[in-house]
């Protein structure tokens, strides 16, 4: 099996949307987000990997704004 994983990308509109950056905080059971000091939303890349594709940080923005990527490592 080739390891997986994973990218999260938020939207810098998104990002900036201080409710939406709050809701991203709360819904994401594995601390993959966290917010600036202007309360803008960031990415914790060291939490990354933790991501259980559970979807819910992509319903909770608006369409396209927040992405999962899976990210597959080629076999050696
Ligand atoms: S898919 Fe779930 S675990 Fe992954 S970043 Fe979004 S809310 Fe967090």
């Amino acid at each position: 099996m080739p390891s997986m994983f994973i990218r999260v990308e938020v939207d810098s509109k998104a990002a900036a949307d201080r409710e939406l950056a709050k809701k991203l905080v709360e819904v994401c059971p594995v601390s993959i987000f966290d917010l600036d000091d202007e309360g803008k939303a960031r990415v914790v890349e060291e939490n990354e990997d933790e991501c259980v594709l559970c979807d819910l940080c992509v319903q909770a923005a608006p369409p396209g704004q927040v992405r999962v990527i899976k990210l597959y490592e080629e076999p050696a």
